[in-house]
């Protein structure tokens, strides 16, 4: 059960067969990660997948780099690598991978530099988007790529669960972050993606990251943190904390109904239902609960070798939930000027309902 198979080569012909691409063109990301395992840097250098339909794959890197792409599990695929040396154009050696191209799927977040390139080297070449094909490959996790989302949430949830070593009052939020992100590495982690450790009224911001704050007693703290394991699969999972003293009583007045409606949420997942609803059911709580204008943002996001893919869990989308599909479910309420909380767990859908992949519970956890 490998969890870059080579039948994903396929798999992506196929589809491109179907849309009308003739090749993919995929720079270091996901997409490229997806169908070769291979985690490219991100450079001034080309790095670039040539799938074309009908011919075999070409893995271009620059020569310095050739290396690290044969110790990846490319080596296990069936693909070339071809490298070009500094001074040399690059370029022409796509051209010749993907003989006769009319139409190409770009890689979605591929640099601007690189698509113009491109476009100079295919002349007269349509480029589209990778991701119009390779969406609904990845949109449906298999077995492997379960596990791996499994093993992150249990290396993110081993993380929440020391929060007491390091959130108190007295210290400010970088410190406290700056020791979860030590902890990340220790448990598994590769990458700290983000450490968002968001105290009183810097709860009430759902993307704050860390400042100087000093955390006060009774502060509610809201902890977002996630990263990636080295087989690249990501972590992503939120707890609201109390350091120290008594919380509030208008936080407490929101608390419950918040972790209520995380858990309708999540209990809403099970094939067939639509993303859209799965965002209702825990929405419509903290509505008819009098905080529904609070919960700022939607309810979820996928979740794979990117933090934040489809299916977006959001009003308006109607898409039908299947099993292997991976995303999160967390809901907020954001006080402007006093605090905040959120609550998110990592989830799958399966046959008949969903799997929490984050298993620590959603009470209240007061750090004394
Ligand atoms: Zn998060
Ligand atoms: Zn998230």
């Amino acid at each position: 059960m490998s969890l870059y198979p080579a039948a994903r080569l396929d798999s992506a012909r196929a589809a491109c067969a179907a849309a009308g691409l003739d090749a993919l063109l995929l720079s270091p990301g996901s997409d490229l990660r997806y169908l070769t395992g291979y985690p490219a840097l991100s450079t001034e250098r080309l790095t670039l997948l040539v799938l074309p339909v009908d011919g075999p794959a070409t893995l271009i890197v620059p020569r310095l780099e050739r290396p690290a792409a044969e110790a990846s599990p490319v080596v296990d695929l069936p693909m070339a690598i071809v490298d070009h040396p500094d001074g040399a154009d690059p370029y022409p050696l796509v051209a010749a991978a993907a003989p006769g191209a009319r139409t190409v799927g770009l890689a979605n977040r591929m640099w601007a530099e690189q698509v113009l390139a491109l476009r100079a080297a295919l002349p007269g070449a349509t480029q589209r988007l990778a991701g119009e094909v390779l969406r609904d490959l990845r949109l449906r996790k298999s077995p492997a790529e379960i596990e791996a989302l499994r093993r992150a949430g249990a290396a993110i949830d081993a993380v929440h669960a020391r929060m007491a070593e390091w959130l108190r009052p007295g210290r400010t939020e970088a410190e406290v972050a700056a020791d979860i992100a030590a902890a990340m590495r220790e448990t598994g982690h590769e990458t700290v993606d983000f450490t968002i450790v968001a105290s009183g009224p810097n709860g009430a911001s759902p993307h704050h990251h860390t400042s100087s704050r000093v955390i006060e007693r009774g502060d509610p703290v809201v902890v977002d943190i996630g990263g990636s394991t080295a087989d690249g699969y990501r972590s992503d999972c939120t707890r609201t904390y109390v350091a120290g003293g008594d919380a509030p009583p208008d936080f407490l007045a929101y608390y419950d109904a918040l972790r209520e409606a995380q858990l309708a949420g999540v209990a809403a997942v099970k094939p067939g239902v639509a993303a859209s609803t799965v965002d209702a059911a825990g929405r419509d709580l903290l509505t008819a609960a009098g905080f529904g204008a609070e919960f700022l943002h939607r309810t979820g996001h996928g979740i794979g070798l990117d933090g934040h893919e489809e299916p977006y869990l959001v009003a308006g989308n109607d898409l039908p939930l299947e099993p292997g599909m991976a995303f999160s479910i967390e809901p907020g309420v954001y006080r402007a000027g006093r605090h905040g909380a959120r609550i998110e767990d990592i989830v799958v859908c399966t046959d008949d309902g969903a799997q929490r992949l984050n298993t620590l519970p959603t009470d209240l956890v007061v750090l004394s």
